[in-house]
């Protein structure tokens, strides 16, 4: 090793970028020394994040963001099934919550589609919601309309109550400690759900049903799809 005032590279801050740099550097040869403020490296963003693999949805088609984020995706990806880092490529669900952020989903999928993200999940939904359609294509205006909303309700809060059983569950084993007052209010989002599942009627709950198991076995294909390519 050289003595420190002949280092040739000096990288401030040992963050994820600083690590990179300095090994980039060490494997090119050169003598570097990280610099770090803190006690130990990693401690600042870079351990803090949300632990995303970003797949750059939302960065313009060909911009340096996009590109640099898709291909970094794909280096990262490799990168921990070689080394066998553990990561989970989960998919991500985009919620638009107002009418100017459903507006807004046409330009993210298209931004998606530009940039290689797989839309299988939408692209399926969509399908079935056509099939749906299709399929009670002999009603009247209204009444398609009437039996959307039901189903949309049905389906919505089938998983709403899950999600409060779930919870219920969770407590009773006690990974979950919440008070009373968020008891209470699980009860009152169970006893809500069942109420409106059963004003939804009994067709729009079948229907439900059958779409949410019928979303099981391409979950099951595409983890399985996923599975076999990360072991490639
Ligand atoms: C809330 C949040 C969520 C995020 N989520 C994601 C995500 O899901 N996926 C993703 O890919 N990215 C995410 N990011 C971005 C990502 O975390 C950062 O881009 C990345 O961690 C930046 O790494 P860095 O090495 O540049 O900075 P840092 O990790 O901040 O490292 C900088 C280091 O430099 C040290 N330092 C600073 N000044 C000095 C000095 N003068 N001398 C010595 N040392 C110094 C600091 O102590 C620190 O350790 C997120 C960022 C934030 C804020």
């Amino acid at each position: 090793m050289l003595p420190m005032e002949q280092i040739e590279a000096v990288v401030i801050g040992a963050g994820v970028v600083g690590l990179a740099v300095g090994r980039a550097l060490a494997l090119a040869g050169r003598e570097v020394l990280v610099v770090e403020s803190e006690n130990a490296i990693g401690t600042g963003t870079s351990s803090r994040n949300s632990e995303v693999i970003h797949a750059g949805i939302y960065y313009p088609a060909g911009s340096l963001k996009a590109r640099l984020c898709v291909q970094g995706k794909q280096m990262l990806y490799a990168y921990c099934a070689e080394r066998g880092v553990a990561h989970r490529q989960l998919g991500k669900l985009i919620v638009a919550t107002s009418p100017e952020q459903v507006l807004a989903l046409d330009g993210i999928m298209a931004k998606a589609a530009a940039n290689g993200t797989p839309r299988n999940a939408h692209l399926f939904s969509t399908s079935l919601v056509t099939l749906v359609i299709l399929m009670n294509s002999s009603r009247t205006m209204a009444s398609m309309f009437e039996f959307l909303i039901l189903l949309t309700t049905a389906i919505s809060l089938v998983i709403y109550f899950g999600c409060a059983a779930a919870a219920f569950r969770l407590i009773q084993t006690g990974i979950l400690k919440v008070g009373a007052g968020f008891k209470v209010i699980l009860l009152l989002a169970a006893i809500y759900s069942c109420w409106t599942i059963y004003g939804a009627g009994t067709e729009a709950l079948l229907w439900g049903i059958a779409l949410l198991l019928a979303g099981f076995p391409v979950f099951w294909l595409l983890r399985l799809a996923r599975g076999s390519k990360a072991a490639t």
